[in-house]
């Protein structure tokens, strides 16, 4: 350790069945990130919400918006937890939302 202190902050993503993985992102300013992309591509973020449901919501609306995918069937994956770690340090400007 060098004296930056580690965060670990929640993720989950859930992959669907037309090849587009919808992602919510916990911030360390404590808001969630949302967005939509297909696999393996990049993608800006969509929306900023106040907490994961509100956030799981919104990439759900955009997904539909964007790709016509009303209704999960039982090839998505459904929402998958995982967790990051942010150096504090690294994470007094985020920029999540201007890349
Ligand atoms: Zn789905």
């Amino acid at each position: 350790m060098t004296g930056k202190s580690l965060r670990m902050l929640v993720a989950w993503t859930a992959q669907h069945d037309n090849g587009w993985v919808t992602t919510v992102l916990e911030t360390p300013s404590g808001s969630f990130s949302a967005w939509v992309a297909r696999e393996g591509e990049a993608s800006s973020v969509d929306y900023a919400e106040d907490g994961p449901e509100h956030a799981k919501r919104a990439a759900e609306a955009a997904l539909k918006i964007r790709t016509g995918h009303a209704e999960c069937s039982n090839q998505c994956s459904g929402w998958t937890l995982h967790t990051h770690e942010v150096h504090l340090e690294d994470a007094e400007g985020p920029n999540l939302s201007s890349s």
